[in-house]
């Protein structure tokens, strides 16, 4: 995709000043310029109170600009007209999955946003069966939402959100709940998604591995953006990285280690396999054998 296409969320400027009935305006968000493009997966990183969430519930119109301004597909969010046209666009999954289920069984907790759409019947019916085939839970569809999983109960969320046909999710912590199972079940779900429907995927994280597999990592500090780049552009900046309290993946960390030891490895290393390869590679050519 050319960097000319226009991107499908815009954030220019953005502040956000919570105002409390009680006590001193906090302000959260302070000039913050972002861009999502079609299709994209970004990261977005930060130590608590930075204003992830403050910024993700902006993606989708559930807060408005104190100042500057939020686009979605060509929508300004504090047009109000455009409020559910934007909820439709962008999806947000949050971190508790059972404060997102309020159906008796799965497959009315799927038509739910469909329905505050004001869908027919008939074709909300339609969309649910899809999403649930898409996320994997036809066979889940009966039953109440209390007794699955925690990976099986977000991915009910992630169906209703796709049953509104976005274009972007936006997951604010969605897998931090989870077991690792669970995280894999539903990190596995949003990239399929994003593979195969295009969707882009706004990922708020604590885990350095999930945003390593982003195309471009952000990080938030004090409610401006603090840095941003490619994961291996982000994951190089160690001493930035420190003085925001963050660190590395351990991989990264690792084969920072191994190239300091003297192993020739090339640079942006982010994954487990993606080290396994180098390392062998290097191994090899060791031998004389590559
Ligand atoms: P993060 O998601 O990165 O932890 P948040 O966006 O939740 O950060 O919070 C950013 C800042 O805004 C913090 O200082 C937080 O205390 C404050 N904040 C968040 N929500 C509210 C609220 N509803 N009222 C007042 N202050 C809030
Ligand atoms: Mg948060």
């Amino acid at each position: 995709m050319s960097d000319l296409a226009p991107a499908l969320i815009r954030v220019r400027g953005l502040f956000h000043t919570y105002e409390p009935g009680a006590g001193e305006p906090v302000p959260a968000l302070r000039g913050v310029d972002l861009d999502v493009r079609r299709g994209e997966c970004v990261a977005l990183i930060g130590g608590n109170g930075s204003g992830k969430s403050t910024l993700a519930k902006h993606l989708n119109a559930l807060l408005l600009p104190t100042a500057g301004e939020v686009i979605v597909d060509g929508l300004d969010t504090r047009d109000r007209d455009a409020v559910w046209a934007v909820r439709q666009r962008v999806g947000m999954i949050f971190e508790h999955p059972d404060d997102q289920l309020i159906a008796a069984v799965v497959e009315e907790d799927v038509a739910f946003g469909c329905e505050n759409l004001g869908l027919p019947p008939a074709e909300i019916r339609s969309r649910v069966d899809e999403a649930l085939r898409i996320v994997g839970l036809e066979a889940l569809r009966r039953r109440p939402p209390h007794l699955l999983s925690g990976g099986q109960k977000q991915r009910v969320a992630i169906a209703g959100v796709l049953a509104m046909r976005p274009r972007c999710l936006v997951l604010d912590e969605a897998t931090s709940m989870l077991d690792p199972a669970g995280q894999r079940e539903v990190m596995e779900t949003v990239l399929r998604l994003r593979r195969d429907e295009g969707l882009a995927l706004v990922l708020i994280t604590h885990s350095m591995e999930e945003a390593a597999l982003a195309d471009r990592v952000v990080v938030l500090a004090g409610g401006t953006v603090a840095l941003s780049g490619t994961p291996a552009e982000v994951f190089a900046r160690d001493d930035a990285l420190r003085d925001l309290r963050l660190e590395a993946p351990p991989i990264v960390a690792l084969a920072r280690g191994l190239a300091a030891a003297g192993v020739a490895l090339p640079a942006g290393l982010l994954t487990a396999p993606q080290l396994a390869d180098a390392v062998a590679a290097a191994y090899r050519r060791g031998r004389g054998e590559a």
